[in-house]
C-alpha cells in the first residue's frame, strides 16, 4: 500500500480548481458520476482531431487506426476485469443499457411462473428492466430484503435462492448507502440452485477491481462515467456461453453476417450485440481511464478512501440531530443522512451556495427510502482525490445549513 499523493493527482483534474458560487468546489458527488482527469479528455480530443472514423468497415487509414484503438481499448477491459475472452466484452452506453440488454435477452429464457430474484438493494435501473420482463413473461419478481444497517439478509437469500430463480440480479455495491454486498456467496449458493447470475457493478468499479473469472459471475456490468471516463459508454461481461446462447438485443448494422428479405444472420461476438455506430472515441477513452486508475492502483485508492470514510463519519457524527443511513461492517465511501427533520434538498440547497456538490432525493432507490420510511437522504460520496480539508470545509458548511435550517 502506497500513500497516495492526492496533492499531485488533483492536478490530473482540471475542473476540481474551479469555483463553484465564488468558492473552492468541494465535489462530494462521485457515487453519481466521478471527474474526469486530463489524460482522458486529450483521448478524446486527440480522436475528433486525428482519426475520426467509423469503425469495423472502412478500408481507409483512418477507420482502420479507429478500430485498432477501439478494440485494444475492448483488450484492455477485458484485463481489468480478467475475463477470459476480449469477445466477453460488449460495449454498452452504460449500466442501465447493459441491465435491459441482458433483461430483454432473458425472454427467451423464462416463462409463466419462473422466478426472477433481486435485492431491497437495487438502484431503479436493476429493477425495472426486470419488472418488465416479469411482465411480458409472466414470471415472479422477489426480492432478497434488507436489515436496517443496509445488508442484505443473507438466511432470506438462501431461503429465495432454493425456489430456484432463473436469473439472480444483485448490485455489488449499494448506490444510497455504500453497502458491499457478499456477491461471491451470492453467485455460488445461486449457481448450486440453478440460477445464472448479474451484478451490477456500477459502484463497485470505482473502488475495487472485480475478477469476473474468480467471481464466476455470469454477467456483470458497469459504466466508464464513474471510474474517471465519459458518460455514454461502459461495459457488459458476459461468459461466453451465455453471449452465445442470447438472442440479440438491438437490430442493424454491424451485428449481421448475412441480410436477405428472406432471412438474417447474426454476425460472431461480440458485435452481434453491438448494432448501431458505436460511442468510439468514449469507447477509447474508457481504456485510457482505467489505465489511469490503475496507475494509482486499486489496493490504494480503496486503503486512501476508507481513511477518508473513516474521518468524515466521525466528524459528522458530532453534529446533533444527524442520523446516517448504511452503516454495514462493509461499506464503500458513501455516507448517507439525514439531521433532524430537515428536508435533505435544503441542506444541498445551502450547501451549494457554499461551493459543496452532494447528492440529495432518493438516488433512484425508492425501495430504499421507503424502507427507512424517508422521501430522501443528503449523500455525500467520496472519491481517491477528496481530501480530509475537503472533509472539513463539508462539515463546517453543514453546521452552518443546519443552524440556517433549525
Ligand atoms: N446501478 C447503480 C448501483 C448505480 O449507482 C447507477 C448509477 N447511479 C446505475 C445502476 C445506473 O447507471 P447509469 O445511469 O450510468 O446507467
Amino acid at each position: 500500500y502506497h500513500q497516495l499523493n492526492v496533492e499531485r493527482i488533483r492536478k490530473d483534474f482540471p475542473i476540481l480548481s474551479r469555483e463553484v458560487n465564488g468558492k473552492p468546489l468541494v465535489y462530494l458527488d462521485n457515487a453519481a458520476t466521478s471527474q474526469t482527469p486530463q489524460v482522458v479528455i486529450d483521448c478524446i480530443v486527440d480522436y475528433y482531431q486525428n482519426y475520426n472514423a467509423n469503425i469495423h468497415r472502412g478500408v481507409h487509414t483512418l477507420s482502420q487506426e479507429a478500430t485498432e484503438a477501439y478494440e485494444a481499448s475492448r483488450k484492455k477491459i477485458q484485463q481489468h476485469f480478467n475475463a477470459k475472452h476480449p469477445h466477453e466484452i460488449i460495449f454498452t452506453s452504460g449500466t442501465t443499457h447493459g441491465i435491459n440488454l441482458v433483461a430483454s435477452a432473458f425472454e427467451s429464457q423464462i416463462g409463466k411462473g419462473d422466478i426472477v430474484l433481486i435485492s431491497a438493494l437495487e438502484h431503479h435501473s436493476n429493477i425495472v428492466p426486470w419488472q418488465m420482463l416479469c411482465e411480458k413473461t409472466d414470471a415472479t419478481l422477489e426480492v432478497i430484503p434488507m436489515n436496517t444497517k443496509g445488508e442484505l439478509i443473507l438466511s432470506e437469500f438462501d431461503k429465495l435462492v432454493s425456489k430456484q430463480p432463473k436469473i439472480v440480479a444483485v448490485t455489488h455495491i449499494s448506490n444510497a448507502l455504500g453497502s458491499i454486498i457478499p456477491i461471491k456467496y451470492i453467485i455460488s449458493e445461486s449457481h448450486k440452485n440453478g440460477a445464472a447470475v448479474l451484478i451490477d457493478g456500477a459502484q463497485a468499479c470505482p473502488h475495487i477491481k472485480p475478477d469476473v473469472q474468480d467471481l464466476d459471475v455470469d454477467f456483470y456490468v458497469c459504466g466508464a462515467h464513474k471510474i474517471c471516463g465519459p458518460t455514454g459508454i461502459g461495459m457488459l461481461y458476459g461468459k461466453e456461453a451465455w453471449l452465445n446462447k442470447l438472442p440479440p438485443y438491438q437490430g442493424g448494422g454491424e451485428m449481421i453476417a448475412e441480410v436477405t428479405f428472406e432471412k438474417t444472420t447474426y454476425a460472431g461476438l461480440p458485435h452481434k450485440f453491438e448494432a448501431g455506430t458505436p460511442n468510439i472515441s468514449g469507447g477509447i477513452a474508457f481504456g485510457v481511464a482505467l489505465d489511469y486508475m490503475n496507475s494509482i492502483g486499486f489496493e490504494n485508492i480503496a486503503q486512501y478512501e476508507a481513511t477518508l470514510l473513516h474521518y468524515a463519519t466521525e466528524q459528522l457524527l458530532q453534529i446533533d440531530g444527524l442520523k446516517i443511513y448504511g452503516t454495514a461492517a462493509e461499506k464503500t465511501s458513501v455516507i448517507s443522512f439525514n439531521v433532524d427533520n430537515i428536508h435533505p434538498y435544503d441542506i444541498g440547497t445551502i450547501l451549494d451556495k457554499l461551493g459543496i456538490a452532494v447528492r440529495t432525493g432518493h438516488h433512484c432507490t425508492q425501495p430504499i427510502m421507503d424502507f427507512y420510511n424517508i422521501p430522501g437522504t443528503v449523500r455525500a460520496s467520496f472519491s481517491f482525490y477528496n481530501t480530509k480539508e475537503e472533509v472539513d470545509l463539508f462539515v463546517t458548511a453543514l453546521k452552518k445549513a443546519v443552524m440556517m435550517l433549525s
